[in-house]
């Protein structure tokens, strides 16, 4: 309902109010003591009609106001409606919202509700500043909440997360979901990259189905992605998430909204779990044994969504050999998240289903997670402190503790069931055909090859810390910005360390994420070394540790020697034979007085 005919159905509303009340008045000196109004009918009450029935002044006057009253939040309400909706509702779904659609909408909730806040994260490359919505509400105070992050827009052309957002924070704040802020702490970013998030383009992922006006761009100019930059964030938006997001409210979940292309399946949205083998098994327990079995079960029965774990076929035409997810490295989102001991999720909408089902599934399937911790808040903090607990306490049980340091697919006993989907492709006069729809009443069950977890390819015993040479000083501002904890050696000391000797570098001569990614071969050998005052000592018994050797370790593909930032150091000594890497595996504890633990 547009504002006009809302303020007509409001008039004629107040005019039939008026004409009631001056009839109500009219015969209000003889007033008969109403008992059983009930046994009147409604005109008689109201007009006096019949019985010439009266009634008190008080009455009526309350009538009148309550009937005011319910036109004014009437026409109030539905004023709300339209100041609360993403541009996509307002435009049937043709059309994606902009950053100032986001900032309008934010700028609207933050006058009408004290439960939402929002803080600037960075101010990007085109001066947009970036909002982190905080839901934190007045409800509890002093109560321990769990606390989700939901972040879209990493990919600003897969728009189903950015168009949720509108809805969740619409429905936190001022509908049925208000009840999430009594045990949870919502925090939004509704688009992270928002200069791509505005160059609309029709060409923009020319396959997906809506909006037909165009979506942004989800790289960035110099060819840089996002989702491929956790590890090493080079890019400034990834950078202001771990640094100004993660490290400073540290949530418990975290889950990052995408849209999906690829194989033809029957599934609404598809998710993925912690992808690398060294995550916390009591976070990947808990989501492939709890969260993702019962968020599947309920999306079908409540709302015949189904949902999967996020796959392709290996052979589109013989998809039973195999369901294959995507990749165990931290440059992507969920495998990060779950390095660093937090609840990752990856959340993909279908993108041959229409854009407003994906939208509504998205929703769905976030909002199923927040319920779900709104009423087991208590279980998942204490995943994550047990999470923490054996990181801080490694080193006693070290003995036992082995990393992967790469990793490779591997089928499953069992084989996966997955709905196999169809499409059609829209053809209209702009895009030839290469747009794709999904066709919801086809879906035909098979079993297919399990291939949807990783597992160690090559494995070390974990050392007690990392030594860095202190003039690698982009490593340690890098490894300080994800949180990792860093002390210096402050006198000269003996220790047992494992130093790897490089046999051949190989440089990869395709440009990627804006690289030229190296690779090293070659061999650890133990060695009495002296840690010289100044260097740098990572030790192992931290939160973090997890993603500690995926970043230091030389064979590690998405590690600092893979993303050239030893290139100079290789350079210098490269006609030398037996280069050194100049990390080292410390193998024995390095004494408190060695390390300055300030
Ligand atoms: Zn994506």
């Amino acid at each position: 309902m547009n504002r006009t005919l809302n303020l007509t159905v409001f008039f004629i509303f107040f005019i039939f109010c008026l004409v009631l009340f001056a009839n109500l008045t009219k015969n209000n000196e003889k007033i008969v003591k109403i008992t059983k109004i009930s046994k009147y009918s409604v005109s008689q009450i109201l007009y006096g009609t019949g019985k010439q029935i009266k009634i008190k002044r008080i009455m009526m006057r309350n009538i009148f106001i309550l009937l005011c009253m319910t036109a004014f939040f009437t026409f109030s309400s539905e004023s709300q409606n339209d100041s609360l909706k993403s541009r996509a509702e307002l435009c049937s779904y043709e059309e994606t919202s902009l950053y100032k659609d986001i900032i309008r909408f934010l700028n609207y909730c933050k006058e009408r509700s004290s439960e939402i806040k929002t803080e600037t994260i960075l101010t990007s490359a085109e001066g947009k500043e970036i909002p982190l919505v905080k839901l934190c509400g007045n409800k509890s105070k002093g109560k321990i909440k769990t606390k989700i992050l939901i972040v879209s827009g990493v990919h600003s052309g897969e728009v189903d997360g950015k168009e949720a957002s509108f809805v969740l924070i619409r429905e936190i704040l001022f509908g049925r979901l208000n009840y999430f802020l009594y045990n949870c702490d919502v925090f939004i970013i509704p688009t992270l990259n928002v200069d791509g998030n505005d160059k609309i383009d029709r060409y923009n992922r020319l396959s997906q189905n809506g909006p037909p006006g165009g979506v942004g761009l989800s790289d960035f100019p110099n060819g840089m992605n996002i989702n491929r930059d956790y590890s090493k964030h080079e890019i400034p938006e990834t950078e202001a998430l771990i640094r100004n997001v993660i490290n400073q409210y540290d949530p418990h979940i975290i889950i990052d909204c995408h849209t999906t292309n690829g194989s033809y399946h029957a599934y609404a949205l598809t998710y993925a779990p912690p992808l690398n083998p060294n995550t916390n098994k009591r976070i990947t327990g808990f989501l492939k044994n709890e969260l993702f079995p019962f968020l599947t079960r309920d999306l079908f029965e409540k709302y015949k969504y189904r949902t999967q774990y996020y796959g392709n076929f290996r052979d589109d035409k013989k998809p039973e050999m195999g369901w294959e997810t995507f990749n165990y490295r931290p440059r992507y989102s969920n495998n990060y998240f779950g390095l660093i001991n937090r609840i990752g999720i990856l959340s993909e909408g279908y993108s041959y289903l229409e854009l407003k089902k994906r939208i509504d599934v998205t929703f769905k399937f976030v909002t199923g997670i927040i319920d779900y911790a709104a009423r087991n808040g208590e279980k998942i903090r204490s995943i994550i402190e047990e999470a923490d607990r054996d990181n801080i306490k490694r080193l006693k049980s070290r003995n036992n503790d082995s990393i992967a340091v790469t990793c490779e697919l591997y089928e499953e006993k069992m084989p996966i069931e997955i709905y196999i989907g169809a499409v059609d492709s829209i053809k209209d006069a702009f895009n030839k055909g290469y747009t794709f729809k999904m066709k919801e009443d086809y879906e035909k069950l098979i079993y297919a090859k399990d291939f949807t977890n990783f597992r160690s390819s090559l494995s070390i015993k974990m050392p007690y810390g990392y030594l860095i040479p202190k003039q690698f000083k982009n490593v340690i501002s890098n490894l300080k910005t994800h949180g990792i904890r860093i002390f210096t050696i402050k006198e000269h000391a003996k220790s047992d360390v494992e130093v790897f000797l490089i046999d051949s570098l190989h440089r990869s001569k395709s440009k990627f994420q804006a690289h030229y990614p190296l690779s090293i071969y070659g061999k650890y050998e133990k060695r009495s070394i002296t840690l010289n005052k100044g260097d740098y000592f990572i030790p192992m018994d931290q939160v973090k540790s997890n993603l500690i050797p995926q970043l230091l370790e030389p064979l590690c593909q998405d590690g600092y020697v893979y993303w050239n930032f030893f290139d100079e150091y290789f350079e210098l000594y490269s006609k030398e034979n037996n280069i050194q890497y100049p990390v080292v595996r410390i193998l024995s504890p390095v004494g408190t007085k060695t390390i300055n633990f300030k």
